[in-house]
């Protein structure tokens, strides 16, 4: 049996790979679950999976936690510290899907312990690539992707020579405003930005999708793990959502990624590696789906993809700034404090703010550094613009 956890179980990726568990119970001996808020979620599927430990990210859970798991043997814990700890208890798979910089310390955890870490939490590779790579390899560990565009790739490149790869072109559906008229933008509401064509996400990634805040992050999240250049990567605006990303070759070939918007293909993928398993997902009639298409992603709509390509000229720790300025900018707009647009305005005052801080960005990559950078990015968040943060 394959030893297992999942961090971030009661979200959108952490029900669907529990979902891809359930159907073959005998195979896994489920270690730890994570959850936040969702108690009565997280233990009613720590029961179900018989998982050992049950660990809530907020103490002030933890009497609820205890009280639902009472009389059922499996432990209950909760803090920060307490999911390090848990990601530290051997497991053979990972899966970090907590949402934000939250999930870097156990997906670090879970990686001194050698586990192979499927990572959903692409926020952990943005803020902290180099660190993350570094730990895997120094403790013979595996990161595997779990970003759709990323297994996408990372598919579109097995038995492929590095050298031979020109461009990757990672897709993305355009979100919710994809079609809206330019000058509505800055009214856009979090109810309008929170419902997404084509993908069932969690709210946050939902938000960043219709702001292109997370195709961002996935641009920086391509060079980190793939290791290639930033003019090598490019982004195209493909609103069906059927190709997941392609990776073109020197030769001129394109080897695009298919399959029907479902996360349990990436998160199966990720789960059966190296092999190929049955998966549960609609498989995709091309005669009904009849075209694909696809546009540039317009800069004025999307303002948030160009500072991705800064922030990799820049290196250092600006992907750290980068990413907690964009989740505490998220965290005003989603709060009604700040507008739309505003976040992407306020997240470059902060990086240009941070820049300006002489050895800041230029700091060694340590946990330290990455955590003291983060809190740094969202006070600047908070301070930088009273006007707009009510
Ligand atoms: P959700 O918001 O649906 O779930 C987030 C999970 O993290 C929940 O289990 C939540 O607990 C938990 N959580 C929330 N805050 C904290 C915290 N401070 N510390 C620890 N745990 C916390 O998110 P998604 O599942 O959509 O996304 C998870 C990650 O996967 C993100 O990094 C996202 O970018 C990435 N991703 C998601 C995709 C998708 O299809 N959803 C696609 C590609 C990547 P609770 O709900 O109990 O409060
Ligand atoms: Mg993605």
């Amino acid at each position: 049996m394959r030893k297992l956890s999942i961090f971030g179980a009661t979200g959108s990726i952490g029900q669907n790979t529990i979902d891809l568990i359930r159907r073959a119970p005998d195979a896994y001996d489920v270690v730890a679950l994570s959850g936040g808020t969702n108690i009565a979620q997280l233990s009613k599927n720590a029961i179900e999976l018989n998982a050992k430990i049950a660990v809530t990210a907020f103490p002030d859970q933890l009497d609820a936690l205890r009280d639902a798991l009472a009389g059922t043997g499996i432990e209950a814990a909760a803090g920060e510290a307490a999911l390090v700890e848990a990601a530290s208890r051997p497991a053979d798979w990972v899966m970090s899907a907590i949402v934000g910089a939250a999930g870097l310390k156990p997906g670090l955890a879970a990686l001194e312990q050698g586990a192979t870490l499927a990572l959903a939490n692409k926020e952990s590779l943005v803020c902290a690539g180099k660190l993350l790579m570094e730990t895997a390899q120094r403790n013979a560990a595996t990161v595997l992707p779990v970003d759709s565009e990323h297994s996408a790739i990372f598919q579109g490149l097995v038995g492929e020579d590095m050298e031979a790869v020109e461009r990757i072109i990672i897709t993305a559906s355009g979100g919710a405003f994809r079609d809206w008229p330019l000058d509505q933008l800055a009214a856009a509401t979090v109810e309008q930005a929170s419902s997404h064509p084509n993908w069932n996400m969690g709210q946050r990634i939902t938000i960043d999708s219709a702001s292109m805040f997370n195709k961002a992050l996935e641009v920086i999240e391509t060079r980190e793990f793939f290791g290639v250049r930033p003019e090598q990567i490019e982004v195209i605006v493909h609103p069906e959502s059927l190709i997941h990303s392609i990776v073109g070759f020197r030769d001129g070939a394109m080897m695009a990624h298919l399959g029907a918007p479902d996360m349990r293909h990436a998160i199966g993928y990720a789960l059966h590696w190296p092999q190929r398993q049955d998966l549960p997902v609609e498989r995709l009639d091309l005669a009904k789906v009849a075209s694909l298409t696809f546009k540039a992603p317009e800069a004025a709509r999307y303002p948030a993809l160009a500072l991705a390509y800064e922030v990799m000229e820049r290196g250092g720790l600006m992907g750290a700034v980068f990413n907690a300025a964009k989740e505490r900018a998220l965290d005003h707009f989603i709060a009604k404090k700040l507008g739309f647009l505003d976040m992407s305005h306020v997240v470059a005052a902060v990086m240009e703010r941070m820049d300006g801080e002489s050895g800041l960005i230029d700091a060694p990559m340590t946990l330290d550094n990455v955590l003291r950078i983060d809190h740094l990015a969202r006070r600047a968040v908070d301070d930088l613009a009273p006007e707009r943060i009510g």
